[in-house]
């Protein structure tokens, strides 16, 4: 279980996160949603330690989160927007990576669960290849199995789907999808209403860096408890 309590940061004159709580049981799949700069990805970044705060804690399994502790950082997978590759690595080379520098997996055995992974996100013909010769929608899905390779407990992405075109989008989710399916804990930032909708176990509204609703996807989707959500809502469809 991942739990947050009362988070703040503020950047400058600017409150990022404005006391926010949350708690992440094993086995559930939530989603960030809200308008641009309401802290959806300030309060990703924090719970995975790349975001100092200034107050609040972060508990992972009952104990208290230190983000040099591998042990811990290792069970929160992160995706980023951007992929964050190792652009002068192949796809093997930035699976393996780390299962061997952090997890002392040999190489043999890192590269066979690279092979696995890389089957799982539908690419291993390009287990050769350099990033700079893959898609976006490529890139994301190497960029994921490189997460799932540290054997991760939750999967945090910070809207995986945005920068793609249009085209790409479908096949990340149907990877996002596969882990949900297979019980994977998730927390996503998204825009994909489809997603949140069909996938989501609960829906964290956000705005100006609170928290203003959770609710059930049904809920959020067919009836918000707040006017700010019916706003946001009407808006994007
Ligand atoms: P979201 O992901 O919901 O779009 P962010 O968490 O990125 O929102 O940002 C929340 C607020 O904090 C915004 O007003 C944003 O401009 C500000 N912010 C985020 N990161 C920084 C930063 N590194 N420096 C200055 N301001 C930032
Ligand atoms: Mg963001």
């Amino acid at each position: 279980m991942i739990k947050a309590t009362n988070l703040v940061k503020t950047f400058g004159k600017v409150k990022a996160l404005d006391d926010v709580s949350v708690e992440i049981k094993k086995g559930e799949i939530v989603c960030l949603i809200g308008p641009s700069g309401s802290g959806k990805s300030t309060l990703l970044r924090a719970i995975k330690g790349l975001e100092e705060v200034e107050q609040g804690e972060i508990y992972i399994d009952g104990e208290k989160f230190d983000k040099k502790n591998i042990k811990q950082q290792n069970k929160m997978g992160f995706v980023f927007q951007h992929f964050n590759l190792f652009p002068h690595l192949t796809v093997l080379e930035n699976l393996t990576l780390s299962p061997i520098e952090v997890l002392k997996m040999s190489k043999a055995d890192a590269e066979v669960l690279a092979k696995d992974l890389l089957i799982k996100v539908g690419l291993e013909d390009k287990i050769q290849a350099y990033p700079n010769q893959l898609s976006g929608g490529q890139k994301q899905r190497v960029a994921i199995a490189r997460s799932l390779a540290m054997n991760p407990e939750f999967m945090l992405f910070d809207e995986p789907t945005s920068a793609l075109d249009p085209e790409m989008v479908c096949e990340v989710l149907k990877v996002m999808q596969d882990l949900a399916e297979q019980g994977m804990s998730m927390i996503v930032v998204t825009h994909e209403m489809g997603f949140a909708k069909k996938l989501s176990s609960r829906i964290l509204f956000l705005e100006e860096g609170k928290i203003v609703e959770e609710s059930s996807p049904t809920t959020f989707f067919e009836n918000p408890k707040t006017d700010r959500a019916k706003e946001f809502l009407e808006k994007i469809t």
